[in-house]
């Protein structure tokens, strides 16, 4: 089901990306995409799965080139 994150984990947003992802937002801030900013799936505190955020709340954890939630990244570093 993960199969999206492999092959676009970074996307700028067009119209259909809006369609798909604006029904719940950006998970990270609770904002509404806007046509051409760029989102990346990433994991985060909402568990399920990797979702669509923008792309200054995420970090890219070099080891497993995959996307993080900044505030969920430092967690899961701290070791929680
Ligand atoms: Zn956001």
């Amino acid at each position: 089901m993960n199969e999206m994150n492999a092959c676009k984990p970074k996307i700028i947003m067009d119209l259909e990306s809006l369609n798909t992802t604006n029904a719940q937002g950006c998970p990270a801030c609770g904002h509404k995409f806007n046509l051409g900013d760029t989102a990346v799936l990433a994991c985060g505190a909402w568990g399920a799965g990797p979702r669509y955020i923008h792309e200054n709340e995420a970090v890219l954890d070099k080891e497993t080139a995959r996307y993080f939630e900044r505030g969920y990244f430092a967690s899961l570093k701290a070791g929680a």
